[in-house]
Formats: C-alpha cells, structure tokens, sequence
C-alpha cells in the first residue's frame, strides 16, 4: 500500500467513482458500459432476458431486458452476479489435454484432433455404441440440435443425454408414461391464468425467484404448498400442506379419492382422452382422508379443503420440482399428479396444466432436441414413422437414424451374450 494510502490521503477515486449512464442512470463509473450485448440468464429455468454491458472487452454489468416477457426487465441476485462468473479464477477457457498425468494447455486444433482420433479409435475396437456423450442443461437449444445431430448421425450412437437424465429423469417418465411424451404440457403463462395453483416440492421463491412474479400478477389465485420444510415459498402460501418427507402421492391419491367421491371430476374428458380410469378408482379407493391422514401427517379438513379448491377450480396448475423428481418414487408421483390434472380436465387451457419447472435454464433443450430416449421434436426412436420422417428432413437413409433398440443388435449383442454366458 502506498504511502499516500496509508496516510489517508489516496481515496481510490478513480476506483469508487460515479457517473451517469444514459441508461442505468448514477451508477460506478466502472460499471458504465461501451455497449450493452443481448443474452439471456444461464442460471435456473426461468430463462430471464438480460443485457451483459461490456467495457474495454469485459463484462462488467448486467440488467434486466425491460422487453423480454419472462422477467419484464427484473433479475434475482443470481442473474445480477451473472458476468462475474466471466472472470472466475478458475473458470476453464481453453482446452487443455492431461500429458504425463498433468494438463497442459493446447490449441483448439490440437483439441479437435486429439478428441477426434481417440473417438475414432474407441469406435473401432469397440463399436459405435462404445461412445457416450454427457452434456449439460446450459447450451442453448441450436446447440443441443447440433450435438444431437453430431451425436446421432456422426458418431452413429445413441447413446447421448444432458443433465436431464441426472435431475429429470423421473419428470421425463412419468410425462412419457402419462402422455407418451416427455414435452410438459404447460408454460409459465398458466401461472398467472390459473385460479388455483399447487405448488408440490418446488421452492421457487429461492430457486426460481423471477417466477414469484408471475404469481404477485395473478391477484385472484389461491396458491397451495406442499412440502415438508416451511420454505419462503410456503410462507407466501395461501394454503401450506407440511406434510411428512415422502407422502406426497398418499397426498395426491387421497385428492383424487375425495374428488371422485364428490363427482367433482370431468368424465367427459375423461370418456375422450384417458384410459384406464376405472383402474385408478379402484387403486385409490382406500386413501380416505383419515388413511391419508396418518400418511402425511395432514389434518382430514385439510385435505378435504384444498382437492375441494383444486377440484371447483376453473384452471389449476399444479408445478414441481425436484421435491418431486428426486424421490425415491419420483416417476410415480409425476403420475399421480397427471392422473390428479386428467380426471379433472385440467390439462391443455389456459392456467390448466401439470407443469415440471426445471432446474438448469435450458434443460429441456436435450430433451427437446434429441437425446437417449427420443429423437428431435419429441419423435420415438421406437416409431418407424418418426424416423422416416427425420430421415427424409435430414435428406438421409432411414436406416441411419438410431431405432429404439439400435445398434445393440448388430453390434454387441453377441459380445453382451458371450460376456454373460462367461460370467453365468
Ligand atoms: S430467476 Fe433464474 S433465470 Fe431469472 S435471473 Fe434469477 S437465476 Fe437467472
């Protein structure tokens, strides 16, 4: 420290300056952009729009987009601290490649080589299957497209997913299992056009705080908690279910009981766009509401009240997150919601939807653009059609797109059998 600090007389003027920006307004001189650059929040699912100002070739602030209809120009404390991950000590900015068990830094050419001879050679000792991809919930959705397609029909595996198999996985079958799609049926809007919205394991007052927003726009909702922690999203709750760790499906059966014992269900939704009906009647015929009771630790009167509020609902919207997904009995749960949105037609309006919020801003961009199990646009690896049809979109043989049970059976089914046989 100079001397002149030391003595009280150097201030840091220069650093802790103000001016005025045209556009931020008094702000710290450093903070005042040569231009602002368009993007978007690379946090949570939200998605906020945000412009990143850059100064001398360097982040130096963020604000909200005012036009951009997620967030209407706000951002949380996540977002506003967005471009000081830019210059993270240890944020990884070129490649680098372990040599003699250290990694050194090399150019990207040498990066595509190295990554392109050892697929190469993996791949034909081993076969095509023998690669795997693993990618993440932050790319945007041209690249997941992108490397799904370099994944599919380079690499000639299907090997491929992103995060959504680590914190998705059981939103993933459980919308496959109910619909035969994994697309959610719902989006954000519904949050402000529903009357009645049922929040199950999700705390997005903290993990989805721009989301709170959408739900203050909607002054005539009631919004029902549940969950087994007094979180900030259940103190702003109308209705806080504390029910014990692991009983949400007692707790959604036991809804689904006492609305079809009330004919407080849509049977003609039912009679057009649902099977099986019958079947669930007859599995949740014993959560009563006391049977319930001593499940989840709830009051009856409480769960009479909110499968009455659900059920006289003209839109509910009911939204998870991984309170739901990581339970041992995720996929289950995300069932038993969608069978709680289906006897009660509450699907496919506006306000009306089983929704999974996701974790990582653009986890359902793997989902949405081809990975483990489906091909892009939510087509089946399993439906001949859907590959014909991305055959003749991508202008190749059908017999290049991956079916659901390929290339197992031309690749390494016989070493899987020889290896069994071995270890029998
Ligand atoms: S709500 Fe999510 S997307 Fe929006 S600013 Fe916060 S972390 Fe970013």
């Amino acid at each position: 420290m100079s001397l002149k600090r030391n003595l009280g007389l150097d201030i840091l003027s220069e650093k802790y300056a103000y001016a005025t920006d045209e556009t931020t307004g008094y702000t710290s001189a450093r903070k005042i952009p040569d231009n602002w650059v368009a993007t978007s929040c690379g946090y949570c699912s939200v998605g906020c729009g945000m412009f990143v100002g850059v100064k001398d070739g360097r982040a130096v602030a963020v604000r909200g987009n005012p036009a951009h209809p997620v967030n209407s120009g706000t951002l949380c404390p996540k977002g506003l601290a967005e471009h000081y991950t830019l210059e993270a000590p240890d944020r990884v900015k070129y490649p680098l490649l372990r040599k003699n068990g250290k990694f050194t830094r090399i150019s990207w050419n040498e990066a595509l080589d190295a990554m392109a001879e050892n697929f190469l050679a993996v791949q034909a000792k081993h076969g095509p299957e023998a690669l795997g991809v693993i990618s993440t919930g932050q790319l945007v959705t041209e690249e997941f497209y992108t490397l799904g397609k370099l994944v599919q029909l380079g690499f000639g595996t299907s090997n491929y997913d992103g995060n959504t198999t680590l914190c998705m996985s059981t939103a993933v079958s459980g919308y496959k299992r109910s619909f035969g799609s994994d697309g959610p049926p719902g989006a954000y809007e519904d949050l402000q056009k529903a009357d009645v919205v049922f929040l199950i394991g999700a705390n997005i007052a903290e993990n989805h705080p721009i989301l709170c927003q959408h739900l203050e726009a909607n002054p005539r909702k009631t919004l029902i908690v549940a969950d087994p922690r007094v979180t900030k999203t259940a103190m702003i709750s109308d209705v806080f279910l504390p029910l014990k760790p692991r009983s949400d499906i007692a707790l959604i059966n036991g809804m689904i009981h006492v609305l079809i014992q009330a004919g407080m269900i849509d049977r003609d939704y039912i009679a057009h766009h649902t099977t099986g009906f019958e079947e669930l009647a007859q599995a949740v015929r014993k959560y009563t509401p006391r049977y319930v009771s001593e499940i989840t630790g709830l009051e009856e009167e409480l769960i009479l009240k909110v499968a009455f509020l659900y059920g006289n609902a003209k839109a509910a919207f009911i939204g998870w997150t991984m309170g739901v997904n990581h339970s041992t009995k995720g996929t289950e749960t995300v069932n038993a919601i969608n069978n709680l949105a289906l006897i009660t037609g509450n699907i496919g309006r506006d306000g009306a939807s089983p929704f999974s919020i996701t974790g990582q801003c653009n986890a359902m961009g793997t989902r949405e653009s081809g990975f483990a199990s489906s091909l892009p646009g939510y087509r089946k690896f399993e439906n001949a059609d859907d590959r014909r049809e991305l055959a003749h979109l991508w202008g190749i043989p059908q017999e290049r797109i991956p079916a659901a049970d390929w290339p197992i059976p031309t690749l390494s089914r016989p070493r899987l059998r020889k290896r069994f046989a071995r270890s029998g």
